[in-house]
């Protein structure tokens, strides 16, 4: 399980894009496009390329996530995930995803 915390916090575990790797079930696919699109502004995510098996985890990933700015500063750090930066309280990037989603502060603490 903690290995499904992304390393900004995210639970890779609940990602629909995940279910739908694992479960290789493409109506979830196309519901999570559907959803995906309207959510993030952007018509060219497609049912094809919802496939991630996880932030942390080896396997293929999701454009958006494997582009992810917070992945390769965590990456060029040497870290797991950001819960060991000490500048996490004040960083500006993981900062865009835990002021959406605080949940994701909970979850790097609890991997401490
Ligand atoms: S890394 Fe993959 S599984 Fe994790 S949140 Fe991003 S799309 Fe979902
Ligand atoms: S600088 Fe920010 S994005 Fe990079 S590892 Fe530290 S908290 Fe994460």
């Amino acid at each position: 399980m903690k290995k499904l915390i992304a390393c900004c916090g995210l639970n890779c575990e609940t990602c629909d894009a995940r279910k739908a790797t694992v479960e290789n079930n493409n109506e979830l696919r196309k519901a999570t496009a559907e959803k995906w699109q309207q959510m993030y502004n952007s018509p060219e995510i497609k049912p094809e390329s919802i496939n991630c098996t996880g932030c942390r985890e080896n396997g293929v990933k999701f454009s958006y996530c494997s582009l992810c700015e917070i992945r390769g500063c965590v990456k060029a750090k040497g870290y797991e995930t950001c819960s060991e930066c000490a500048d996490m309280a004040t960083c500006q990037i993981v900062a865009m995803v835990h002021k959406h989603v605080p949940e994701a502060i909970t979850n790097l603490k609890q991997l401490n």
